[in-house]
């Protein structure tokens, strides 16, 4: 700790629909850090993928599409947008077929590789809060703060329900509960990277808990680390 310019690098990982969007992006304004949502980089992969016809089960050309893929953020007006290879993919990643193609493709170890490596690139400062599945297991599993943000498969069947008909999706509460139960299985199954709690996370049920509390919680945690460690002025 300490060679870290901009401060700690704090992961948050869990499965679909525990609330880390919402509160890593909270998160990080109250604290100051740059936040990085990796299964938005994902999921854009996932989106080039689809675009593009490539086959993701060649591995020699999945190899060669990875070598130069590159996935950004950029703030336009206020509002966080997804790059990838230069396109402007935010509208379109966040549909249910997305969410199932991305958990499949997330698991091959070309997209792996290049979206760890870049995410560690992001990271390497501090000062950063990044929200994913593997965040504090495979990519910082030095990060400074780890936490493993879950809820009942119920309850972010609900919250991830309520978003998608928010955005006019057509979709029902039953099949999204069932979708987010066979995400999660496929995530945690998976042989590279799979969902998992790291050893040393603190983890958060956010069932029944507001965001504000779960906010709280986390930048209580937070503030005590840096009194104890002194790492941050
Ligand atoms: O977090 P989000 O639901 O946007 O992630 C979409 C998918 O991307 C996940 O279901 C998972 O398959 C994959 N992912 C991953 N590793 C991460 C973040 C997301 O495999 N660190």
């Amino acid at each position: 700790m300490g060679e870290r310019k901009n401060g700690l690098v704090i992961a948050i990982d869990g499965p679909s629909g525990a609330g880390k969007s919402t509160v890593t992006s909270r998160l990080a304004k109250r604290l100051g850090y740059k936040q990085i949502d990796t299964g938005a980089m994902y999921r854009a992969v996932a989106w080039l993928i689809s675009q593009t016809g490539i086959d993701p089960g060649d591995e020699a050309q999945l190899e060669r599409f990875c070598g130069d893929v590159d996935v950004r953020f950029n703030c336009v007006n206020g509002t966080r947008r997804v790059l990838a290879n230069g396109l402007d993919v935010t509208d379109h990643i966040r549909t249910p077929e997305m969410s199932l193609m991305t958990s499949r493709i997330s698991a091959l170890r070309p997209v792996r590789e290049a979206m760890v490596r870049s995410q560690r690139f992001m990271g390497r400062n501090g000062g950063v809060v990044l929200e994913g599945r593997d965040i504090g297991t495979v990519v910082f599993p030095d990060a400074e703060l780890k936490f493993f943000l879950s809820a009942s498969a119920e309850e972010r069947g609900r919250r991830r329900f309520a978003e998608l008909i928010a955005k006019g999706e057509q979709v029902t509460l039953e099949e999204t509960i069932a979708a987010v139960v066979q995400r999660d299985h496929q995530d945690s199954q998976r042989d590279l990277a799979p969902l998992r709690q790291a050893e040393d996370a603190i983890p958060i049920d956010s069932s029944g808990m507001g965001v504000d509390e779960v906010l709280d919680m986390m930048e209580s945690i937070f503030r005590e680390k840096i009194n104890r460690t002194g790492t941050e002025e």
